[in-house]
């Protein structure tokens, strides 16, 4: 199998705080991992790294092949990397003062100088597989929240992305709006997309994830199967969170 992730002993420090510690993580092309963790255990720095938003101080990553360094990066695989890796945030992060349409077309247009008409196209295609393509001339502000999501996801996958990152896409969501951005989630695994997904909807996690990861202060404490990390989970670090959010 290709692993599209391959981390291996990634430390990571903010200053003085060690924030990933001997990160051993691979992640198969067509897999989906679901990282679990209480607040502030690493989560999104580690799915950061994979796409280069945060730098690491020592260990090995390569994403789709192409290796990052510690520190010193290496700006060319980085701008790969940023081209095969569509990331979806907590807080949408869609241009304001661009239309839906306009959000979705922007960055193939410029990094991948996709011309007007396919870039059109495909924004529209991408709206119709969100279940919005009636609101491609809006502006993000005037969208619900879980519309304006499914459009941060249709952004990235506008680049053809071979890995999704997902940092909590449903936290900052009100709970009706939550099941119809996991609705899309769900389509995309089920299709074979590849992806990372940090959040706390555990049924989505055990109905999706191929793999479930629990982080405990930056270091993998236990992975596995949803049914088994779920259900029997073997850390007790686990079971005191489990024991807490589900
Ligand atoms: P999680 O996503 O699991 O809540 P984070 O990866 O955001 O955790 O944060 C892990 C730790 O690193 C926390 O202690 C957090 O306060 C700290 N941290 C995160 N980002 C920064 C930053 N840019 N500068 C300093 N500390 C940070
Ligand atoms: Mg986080």
């Amino acid at each position: 199998m290709t692993d599209i992730v391959e981390m291996k002993g990634m430390n990571k420090y903010f200053g003085n705080l060690h924030v990933l510690k001997d990160i051993d993580l691979t992640v198969a092309k067509g897999e989906v991992v679901v990282i679990i963790g209480a607040s502030g255990s690493g989560k999104s720095t580690l799915i950061r790294c994979v796409n280069g938003l945060e730098e690491f101080e020592s260990g090995h990553l390569k994403v789709d092949g192409h290796p990052l360094a510690p520190k010193s990066g290496n700006p060319r695989s980085l701008a790969e990397i940023r081209k095969e890796v569509g990331m979806v945030f907590q807080q949408f992060n869609l241009f304001p003062h661009l239309t839906v349409r306009k959000n979705i077309m922007l960055a193939p247009k410029k990094v991948k100088s996709t011309s007007d008409t396919v870039a059109n196209a495909t924004a529209e295609r991408l709206l119709n597989r969100v279940g919005i393509g009636n609101q491609a001339d809006k502006y993000p502000s005037q969208l619900s929240g879980g519309q304006q999501q499914r459009v941060a996801i249709a952004r990235a996958l506008a680049m053809e992305p071979r890995l999704m990152l997902f940092d909590e896409p449903t936290s900052a969501l009100d709970p009706e709006m939550i099941g119809e951005v996991l609705d899309v989630m769900r389509e995309l695994a089920k299709e074979g997309m590849t992806m990372m997904v940090v959040t706390h909807e555990m049924g989505f996690a055990r109905e999706v994830a191929d793999r479930v990861i629990y982080i405990h202060e930056g270091q993998i404490v236990e992975q596995g199967k949803p049914d088994d990390v779920f259900d029997n989970p073997q850390n007790e670090r686990t079971q005191a969170f489990l024991s807490r959010v589900l």
